[in-house]
């Protein structure tokens, strides 16, 4: 490693990191972006969602929701106390980060439950290999990907974008009021977390990837992780093609996609 890299200024503020890593949050800004705005979060936050594609959506993002903390045990078993700063700080994050991502798990069920999903329901479902390329790309990553590399399709790419769109869906009252009130608070916990504007987990994961790398890492390893920041933010944009699919067939009628391709999971 080149010039070391130890944080300083504000841990939500881009202007602290060094200037390679902010090149490669800009540079993959609008990709990002693009996710966030995709019409399937839209209408959630109207609740306009067919009961259909919601549950093909919560179906679809179990895999990586539920390996999620695998994923970051990977990472983790590579890393020994006092290997470097930087590893020290990622296994410290790691381990901390592996606790909250269970109970997100917990929570992902309940908002399933709103939609009458059980855990078996969502174990059975199939056809799913479309949302489960981000699911692959993680697990591939996290095996055979540097800590840093890892950690930026993970921590940083998927949990800031999935913060992102979650802001937006609870930036109006709508979606949590079109739920019957008694589940109201648990069907929309996890949105909540991960829509609180405090949420420092991605800018944990940048503070990691930044003190790993230091402030002048080679091109490669650079180019390595904004490739796969990019990586992420394309598969879970094309995992959001399985709900969206209910759209497309004009099943806005929740009971209506029975005679497609969709499966029993459409049903409701
Ligand atoms: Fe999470």
């Amino acid at each position: 490693m080149g010039q070391p890299f130890t944080r300083e200024g504000d841990l939500k503020d881009l202007g602290t990191y060094p200037r390679w890593l902010q090149d490669v949050v800009r540079s993959t800004t609008r990709q990002k972006q693009r996710i966030v705005e995709h019409d399937f979060f839209a209408l959630m936050r109207e609740a306009r969602l067919p009961k259909a594609a919601l549950r093909r959506f919560l179906v679809g993002a179990w895999p990586t929701i539920e390996q999620f903390p695998r994923f970051m045990a990977m990472t983790l078993k590579k890393l020994g106390v006092g290997d470097s700063p930087g590893e020290d700080l990622a296994r410290r994050f790691l381990i901390h980060n592996i606790r909250v991502e269970q109970k997100h798990a917990d929570l992902w069920l309940d908002w399933a439950r709103a939609v009458d999903l059980t855990l078996n329901d969502i174990k059975a479902a199939d056809g799913i290999e479309v949302p489960n390329t981000l699911t692959h790309w993680c697990w591939y990553v996290c095996d055979s990907g540097s800590t840093a590399t890892a950690i930026a399709a993970t921590n940083y790419a998927v949990e800031g974008l999935t913060g992102e769109w979650a802001s937006l869906v609870c930036s109006k009252p709508t979606y949590a009021a079109s739920l019957p009130e008694e589940i109201r608070i648990s069907a929309t916990r996890w949105l909540r977390v991960h829509a609180h504007y405090d949420d420092a987990h991605p800018w944990e994961a940048l503070e990691v990837i930044a003190t790993l790398l230091g402030a002048s890492p080679t091109v490669s390893e650079v180019e390595t992780v904004r490739r796969a920041i990019r990586s992420t933010y394309c598969y879970y944009e094309l995992g959001l093609e399985y709900p969206m699919a209910t759209l497309m067939h004009g099943s806005f009628d929740e009971t209506a996609s029975n005679a497609s391709t969709l499966g029993a999971l459409d049903a409701a």
